[in-house]
């Protein structure tokens, strides 16, 4: 390849790189915006695993804090579990060389999962647990009143597929949420984010990564699963997992049969002519707001 050709190359990258940094920004920008996430005086922690996510998270809040209307402050925190070959330093490195306020908790929540869980089984629930527990406590010790995790679009789909395919409930990962312990609100800026950019971030960055697997365990089958549906759906239908989240934002609770969400026991009628109102015999159009592929016609059985 001849200088020229590399220079144009390289240009092509660069131009691709601040294209990703753009939309990451936009995306955050606008889940943050969406779900009143982030407002004036705000101390948030920023939960960081080493993982890509989390690294990508904590980098484009960074971008928007400086670009923002309002005042507020992020401390990164990570939990260090004491898992085995865990490489201690390398958080406390990167985050030093960012400037940023961070905290670094030492707690063996390792140790106890071991003990706890038969050798085989998944851990992830109860380390998950552990750690929640854990990241309120320091929350609260540090005055950060949000607590900002890494969940992209992705976790926020297989969240719901799981939770529909496995345990019959239409329930997501929610984009902001009070904690448990009712004292904390939770935010998830990375709703909107593929982890296909997250992903593409990460090897743009070079955020040194920690894997999540140090401790042994396995990724829950169940999930693995819904993450080969999904992928297949990329390939052969593209667009489906983007209605999909579409959908989780325009839920019509009339058409679904939760007798709690909607009146359906004391519904009457009014003798009113509403030119808007639901067709009961017709074919309805479905329409495809995220793929613009336009009006599909179901079809009876
Ligand atoms: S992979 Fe290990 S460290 Fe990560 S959540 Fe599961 S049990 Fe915890």
């Amino acid at each position: 390849m001849n200088a020229a050709v590399m220079e144009a190359v390289a240009d092509k990258v660069g131009y691709e790189n601040n294209k990703l940094h753009k939309r990451l920004c936009r995306l955050v920008g606008q889940a943050i915006g969406d779900f009143n996430m982030i407002e004036d005086g705000d101390k948030v922690m920023v939960c960081l695993s080493g993982g890509k996510d989390s690294y990508a998270l904590l980098d484009i809040l960074m971008t928007l804090r400086e670009r923002a209307p309002i005042k507020f402050d992020l401390i990164a925190v990570n939990l260090d579990q004491k898992q085995p070959n865990f490489p201690e330093h390398i958080l406390p490195a990167y985050l030093e060389k960012l400037g940023i306020p961070f905290h670094i908790e030492n707690q063996d929540t390792y140790s106890i999962v071991k003990r706890l869980i038969p050798e085989g089984k998944t851990t992830c629930s109860l380390c998950s647990r552990l750690r929640r527990g854990i990241l309120y406590r320091v929350a609260d010790e540090l005055g950060c009143n949000k607590i900002a995790l890494g969940h992209h679009r992705d976790d926020i789909l297989e969240t719901f597929f799981l939770n529909m395919f496995f345990g019959g409930k239409l329930k997501g990962m929610p984009a902001k949420l009070v904690s448990d312990d009712g004292k904390h609100m939770v935010i998830r800026p990375m709703a909107y984010v593929k982890e296909a950019d997250t992903m593409r971030y990460a090897e743009v960055k070079g955020f040194p990564i920690i894997p999540c697997d140090l401790c042994g365990s396995q990724e829950n089958l169940q999930r693995k699963q819904i993450k080969n549906m999904m992928r297949e759906w990329d390939k052969k239908t593209p667009g489906r997992c983007e209605n999909i989240f579409s959908a989780l934002s325009t839920v019509v609770p009339s058409h679904l049969m939760d007798r709690e969400m909607f009146g359906f026991t004391n519904l009457k009628t009014d003798g009113i002519a509403n030119p808007l109102g639901d067709i009961a015999f017709d074919e309805e159009p479905c329409s495809t707001p995220a793929t613009g592929i336009g009006t599909i016609t179901l079809q009876r059985e």
